[in-house]
This record gives C-alpha cells, sequence and structure tokens, in this order.
C-alpha cells in the first residue's frame, strides 16, 4: 500500500475526503498534523487553490480565510465572484511559512497566477495544471495533473496562426479565464490590435492590465465562433488553431523526467493504462486518486 509507504518514507499521509457516497474533489495531505487541501472545497486547516480554473474550486474557497492562492489567483476569482478573496495570497516564487510549514512557490504558466507548491523539507511537489515545467524543483513525490494523458495527445501550439487569423480580422474563440488573456497578451506583443466584446473577457483582461490596440479580430467564447477558429488542443472543434494551456503527452513523461520523483500521484485529469507503464519504466513509482485509499 503505497500511500502508507510515503507516510513513513516523508511524514506525510495523503489522504481523500469522504463525502457522501463518494469523496471531495482531488487530495488531501496531512503534515506534521496540519492538513492541507489540494483544489477542493474548504476543510479544516488550509486549502491550496493552484489556479483559477473553476474545476480547481477557488470560488468555493472565496471566504476561507485559511484558503491559500496567488495574487494574481485571488485577483481573477474576486473578479469573477465579485466578492474579495479572503485568504492568504502570495507572489508567484515567494516562500510561505505555515504554522511553521515552508512552502516555496513557482510558476506553472498554465494561466494567469498559475502556481506550483513546493513542501521541500518533505520533498512534495503540487503542480495544479502545468504548461511549463522548466523552473520546477527536483522532488521526491509529484502532485501532478495529466489532462492529456492519453499518448495520442501529441500537440505543439500554433501561435503563427494564431497571430495571423488575428491581423486578417477574424474571430478568436478561448476559454474567457486563463486562454483568453494569454491570447491577448500574444496579440498586444505582436501589436496586433483586437476587440473584446465578451464581459468576463474583458474585466479579466482589465484586472490583469493588459493593454491593446483596437482592431478588427475579436477574442470570442469558443461558443461564439462563426467566423474564424477555437483556439485549442481537443480535437473535436473544426475550425480550430491548435492552442492549449496544458502540456500534452510527451510533455507529462517529460515533466516527470525534469523533476525526477520517486513517486508521482496524478490528482487531476485522465491518467491512462499507459503513462503509468511509462512513468513505472522511468523509476516512477505511479497512482492515481483511486490509489489514495486512505478515506477521512
Ligand atoms: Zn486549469
Ligand atoms: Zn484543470
Amino acid at each position: 500500500m503505497e500511500i502508507l509507504e510515503i507516510a513513513e518514507k516523508t511524514g506525510v499521509l495523503f489522504y481523500r475526503r469522504r463525502y457522501g457516497n463518494g469523496f471531495r474533489p482531488h487530495i488531501s495531505m496531512r503534515i506534521d498534523g496540519v492538513d492541507f487541501h489540494i483544489d477542493t472545497s474548504p476543510g479544516r486547516g488550509y486549502n491550496i487553490i493552484t489556479h483559477a480554473h473553476t474545476d480547481h474550486h477557488g470560488l468555493r474557497n472565496i471566504k476561507n480565510f485559511r484558503a491559500i492562492a496567488s495574487c494574481e489567483t485571488s485577483v481573477i476569482l474576486s473578479a469573477i465572484s465579485g466578492e474579495n478573496f479572503r485568504g492568504i495570497v502570495h507572489e508567484i516564487g515567494e516562500k510561505l511559512e505555515i504554522k511553521g510549514i515552508e512552502i516555496d512557490t513557482f510558476p506553472t504558466s498554465h494561466m494567469d497566477g498559475s502556481s506550483a507548491y513546493f513542501f521541500r523539507d518533505y520533498g512534495i511537489l503540487v503542480t495544479g495544471d502545468v504548461k511549463r515545467f522548466e523552473k520546477l524543483p527536483e522532488c521526491e513525490i509529484l502532485v501532478t495533473e495529466a489532462t492529456y494523458g492519453h499518448p495520442s495527445n501529441r500537440f505543439v501550439d500554433e501561435i503563427d496562426r494564431v497571430v495571423e487569423s488575428a491581423r486578417k480580422g477574424l474571430e478568436l474563440g478561448a476559454y474567457p479565464i486563463g486562454k483568453a488573456q494569454r491570447v491577448a497578451r500574444i496579440l498586444a506583443s505582436n501589436d496586433v490590435g483586437f476587440r473584446v466584446e465578451d464581459e468576463r473577457i474583458s474585466k479579466l483582461c482589465s484586472v490583469l492590465g493588459i493593454e491593446h490596440e483596437e482592431g478588427d479580430a475579436r477574442i470570442i467564447p469558443p461558443k461564439k465562433v462563426v467566423n474564424g477558429y477555437v483556439l485549442s488542443a481537443q480535437t473535436f472543434y473544426r475550425n480550430r488553431i491548435v492552442f492549449s494551456d496544458h502540456i500534452d503527452y510527451r510533455g507529462i513523461i517529460e515533466l516527470i523526467d525534469h523533476c525526477s520523483p520517486s513517486y508521482v500521484i496524478f490528482y487531476h485529469g485522465n491518467p491512462t493504462r499507459k503513462l503509468l507503464q511509462d512513468a513505472e519504466s522511468m523509476g516512477t513509482r505511479s497512482l492515481t486518486l483511486k490509489d489514495v485509499n486512505v478515506h477521512l
């Protein structure tokens, strides 16, 4: 039973919180008697919000004084909810100390504000969703995502096509939280003007200080695209430009290689049997939430 093995080696107990017939989302850990809940509803102890995407449950922690998030994540959550985030905020790269436990933070470039949390004294790295892993440290236990955990997911972002299409004045469909701001920054830095008509997109661009010229191109939610492209790595969109805020399958393997952990726990996304096998063949014991069989 790997979870107890990990507990014995590191002193950290990974567990899931029971709720109804199932569990609260994602994963929790108990470190020196202090509980940290990752990307989930509020619990006793502290809640870490790796980034502002709704499936990581930051909005449920908006009033939680013991929620931990980066400044940008808190700004985004506050803008979306219309309420002030009340938790503990930090710059990405800053070291936190919670009840004597030191936590380093690192960028993952998944979206504005996305941060990884490294419990250095215990060798545990919690990444959240990942786009770039170069700045992440080596660790003993890697707690990470597998959104593109199927080997068929191989892609490279087509940034040039994004810029070209915007120059032609086409519509660019981007998920309003995170991806739309990344597109906005890319266009602004290439001196391509655009319009934003979606309220959420323009609000987030404005609270994040993204300035731009006006132009014919439009950044809109994917559903509204008529004359242009949806920016996505999902293959079911007919008119798409490959543009993802995640690493692809190969990226997950490279992330593991980069951090060279003894264990990887996929706490989010879709780890396939092949991914687990590939990780094992690199000498990394690989676990999913099903293997986290301590339930409290
Ligand atoms: Zn995300
Ligand atoms: Zn996610």
